[in-house]
């Protein structure tokens, strides 16, 4: 071999710092000495550290790096494919909230913009009334007054009911028709609050569905939805049990795509790893039937399976609860992910 075909002696890398080599270990994972390449490698590497990121999608962007080392395939064709896949990954979940965002946004409008007309319609007629009940002269200025006053009260009943209605909307998941994300956040705030005035015990329980997307592969996204829905009542069914026999509050919430969440004011650790229990067992053991846009049966007796993190806010911890009860609930669904699925874990001190 000739001197200058062999690997270039390092001097000096701007990757490397902090006495760890890297350009020697990606030298060793054949990764070619091209910046491009490597800088990709370390850029899809520094991804791990990334907050904003789901420990799922952190897993799924990791075996995107060790299956381009294991086929050792560093094409220009491989370069643009793993690009391709990451963002896939990463806008995945954002173009998801987007999405539903947008269809809220989009019905909330809608919503507004029909009662608007409808009531616009009603005050119309309600002048109309009172010009027509004028120009007749035949009127009685107190009877006037006091039709006038009961069709404008009739109007604002109506206009508080619209409110009301509008109002509701906005914190009714859509698609599931339970709590959405903004009234979890604020029972959540309310169940911290109440836990460090009062002391009562409070746990919260994180639920996923297992294997989702494979679901959603095979049977489409509208009966995506559907499984979303069915899942969405058996935790309100259970819910109704819960609270006739504990006389404490069940509050579940779809936190976002496929995961829900209860909190559980008044619920120590145990009380709530026995409801988390019970949520996964009806949830395993339920039939799903898959139907045609029709409504015509294709299948049924399809089985479903969901994870549960389990956490109890703990009397020592300080600062914000929300997020320390959420990360260690958050702690704990990861743990029974990896552990196996379709199962539920508790929050230990200290669990990564
Ligand atoms: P895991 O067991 O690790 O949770 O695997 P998973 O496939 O459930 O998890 P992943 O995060 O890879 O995929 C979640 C899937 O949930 C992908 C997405 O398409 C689906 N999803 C999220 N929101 C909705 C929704 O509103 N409707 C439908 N049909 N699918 C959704
Ligand atoms: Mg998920
Ligand atoms: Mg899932």
């Amino acid at each position: 071999m000739k001197k200058d075909q062999r690997a270039p002696l390092r001097t000096h890398c701007d990757f490397c710092s902090n006495g760890e080599k890297i350009c020697e270990t990606l030298d060793k994972a054949g990764v070619p000495a091209d910046g491009r390449w490597r800088t990709l490698m370390l850029y899809m590497r520094g991804m791990q550290e990334y907050e904003f990121l789901p420990d799922q999608q952190k897993a799924r962007l990791q075996s995107l790096v060790l299956d381009t080392l294991r086929r050792q395939d560093f094409s220009e064709e491989s370069y643009r494919a793993i690009l391709r896949t990451k963002q896939e990954i990463i806008h995945e979940s954002t173009q998801l909230h987007l999405q539903s965002a947008l269809q809220k946004t989009a019905r909330l409008v809608n919503e507004f913009g029909e009662l608007l007309m409808k009531r616009k319609q009603e005050v119309e007629r309600l002048g109309n009334k009172a010009v027509s009940l004028i120009a007749s002269e035949e009127y009685d200025p107190e009877d006037l007054v006091g039709r006038i006053r009961s069709s404008f009260q009739d109007v604002v009943t109506a206009m508080e009911k619209d409110a009301s209605h509008l109002s509701e909307l906005s914190r009714t998941d859509s698609l599931t028709g339970i709590a959405n994300r903004r009234v979890f956040d604020e029972e959540l705030a309310e169940a911290c609050f109440v836990w460090s005035t009062l002391g009562h015990p409070f746990s919260l329980i994180m639920l996923d569905i297992d294997h989702f997307k494979h679901f959603n592969d095979t049977y489409g996204h509208r009966i995506g939805d559907q499984a979303l829905t069915t899942v969405a009542s058996l935790l309100k069914e259970y819910g109704k049990q819960f609270e006739a026999e504990s006389e404490s509050p069940f509050i579940p919430a779809r936190y976002g795509g496929e995961e829900f969440a209860v909190i559980l004011p008044g619920a120590a650790l145990d009380d709530a790893m026995d409801a988390a229990e019970a949520i996964l067992g009806k949830i395993r053991t339920y039939g799903f039937i898959i139907r045609d846009a029709g409504g015509a049966v294709i299948d049924r007796n399809i089985r479903l399976t969901v994870s549960a993190g389990v956490a109890e806010a703990l009397p020592e911890w300080t600062g914000n609860i929300a997020e320390r009860v959420l990360d260690a609930a958050d702690k704990a669904l990861y743990t029974a992910k990896r552990e196996g699925r379709n199962r539920a874990r508790q929050y230990i001190e200290g669990m990564m």
